[in-house]
């Protein structure tokens, strides 16, 4: 039951990765469904969630600079109730409310069903917290709330029994679980039914499904989620190269409406380094994957995570991930230096001796390196036509659209009569290392 007579609306500011922006939708739905409702901002809501992910230190270091931003908003609106959930206070949990007096409580990421509770117990004067882990939850039966009316994200697991040495994930979020195979085609219907255009599932190491009831693996789920849908483009999301199967593989090529887009972190180009990571794999077996990947996938597009100055990585280590990117070619990374998150594998086990002008003079050889690389690759798709979903008016001009191609890249092109959700076939006139601008030549339809 909900208190009347005071603010019963809430806003939530989310940071962090897709399977977050996921569980906001999550989020919203079990307020509304308990009689809290969306506020049009933060300054008219009586409830703020900051969902939080701590994958990266600069992501925590934002949260706490955001807490003393809602400080100084909670002296103004009295009654305000600040909330932080998700990995944050799951992975900091002694020092959570520490960080700040503007936190009145927490909630971890198996623990939303509870936030109406929470919020009860702040009004009651209390300042509660809910970080149980509970490796049944995969909230089954709640109908996200969703930001857009083109992409849909469809969590098809959470948690993850990897326990790479560098990563929080398995702290935060706990055991691999999966949704029933079921319930993820029941919720692709629905959302075909109700116009969706893009729909991507996710996990944090989606292609290790496992359907609970009948065991069938990811391949088996990507297969029906793109028959399913078969106007909607189908994506997934994050891939464990250990994980990658011939049966995957296939099934990517032989359906046409799975796009052509794999994000496959590699985090290293030296077997030795990815052995201290404790990721499963060696070098060679990557690149196994990958040529497996580009002999049957006609035109694929791979994309990848790399990691600078790991513990104990030597000269040597980081010259063979420059040799990887420059042979593998990924369209594009995402680059980081590596900082120790504790509690981590390698923050128990590790020394993290790599001295921080070396990590940043690392990743800085490898950003330019992969800069040179995705600029090449995208001059390369001058002069081609590419089909396009769009997705929203670019920043930059409102007689321009944005979209992707299927295989991810981001397109910008000359609006023409065209709205976001068409799917436009758009010739490439320049490109940027991230980018590619075009102007449309006639709009198209998947064939079922
Ligand atoms: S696969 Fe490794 S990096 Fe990815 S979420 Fe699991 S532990 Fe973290």
């Amino acid at each position: 039951m909900i208190t009347t007579g005071i603010n019963n609306t809430f806003f939530i500011h989310t940071f962090g990765c897709q399977m977050n922006q996921a569980d906001s939708g999550i989020i919203t739905a079990l307020l509304q469904h308990e009689g809290y409702s969306l506020a049009d901002s933060e300054d008219e809501a009586g409830i703020i969630l900051l969902n939080t992910c701590a994958v990266r230190e600069n992501a925590v270091d934002r949260i706490e600079h955001y807490l003393q931003h809602l400080q100084g908003l909670k002296k103004r609106n009295k009654g305000l109730i600040v909330g932080v959930s998700g990995c944050v206070p799951q992975y900091q949990r002694q020092e959570m409310f520490s960080i700040s007096p503007a936190i009145d409580f927490l909630a971890g990421p198996d623990t939303y069903r509870s936030l109406p509770l929470l919020i009860q117990q702040v009004r009651a004067g209390q300042r509660p917290s809910s970080l149980e882990f509970n490796s049944a939850e995969t909230y089954e039966g709640i109908d996200p709330v969703r930001q857009g009316a083109i992409s849909a994200f469809v969590p098809v697991m959470r948690g993850c029994n990897n326990m790479c040495a560098f990563c929080v994930v398995p702290f935060t979020r706990g055991r691999e679980r999966s949704h029933p195979f079921s319930s993820v085609i029941s919720e692709v219907r629905q959302l075909v039914s109700s116009g969706y255009r893009e729909i991507t599932l996710l996990g944090q190491n989606v292609n290790s499904y496992h359907d609970p009831e009948e065991g069938l693996d990811f391949a088996a789920l990507l297969d029906a989620a793109s028959r399913e849908a078969p106007l909607a483009r189908i994506r997934f999301t994050t891939s464990h190269p250990k994980d990658i199967s011939e049966a995957l593989v296939r099934t990517i090529a032989d359906r046409p409406n799975i796009c052509n887009h794999i994000h496959l972190p590699v985090q290293s180009g030296s077997s030795r380094m990815l052995a201290l990571m404790n990721r499963g794999h060696t070098i060679d077996e990557y690149r196994e994957k990958t040529a497996l990947i580009r002999e049957v996938i006609p035109g694929v597009v791979l994309t990848t995570d790399i990691i600078a100055g790991f513990c104990g990585e030597q000269e040597k280590d980081h010259q063979a991930t420059l040799e990887l990117l420059s042979e593998i070619r990924f369209d594009l990374a995402y680059m980081f230096f590596y900082s120790e998150r504790p509690g981590t594998l390698a923050a128990r086990t590790l020394e993290d001796d790599v001295p921080e002008a070396v990590k940043k003079r690392r990743l800085q050889e490898i950003i330019d390196l992969q800069n040179s690389i995705s600029e090449v690759l995208y001059q390369g798709a001058v002069g081609t036509v590419v089909e396009v979903l769009a997705e929203s008016e670019s920043k930059r001009s409102s007689q321009q659209l944005m979209g992707r191609t299927d295989t991810n890249r981001v397109v910008v092109f000359d609006r023409a009569h065209y709205q976001a959700g068409d799917l436009v076939k758009v010739l490439i006139t320049s490109a940027t290392s991230a980018t590619l601008i075009g102007r449309p030549e006639y709009s198209v339809d998947y064939e079922s």
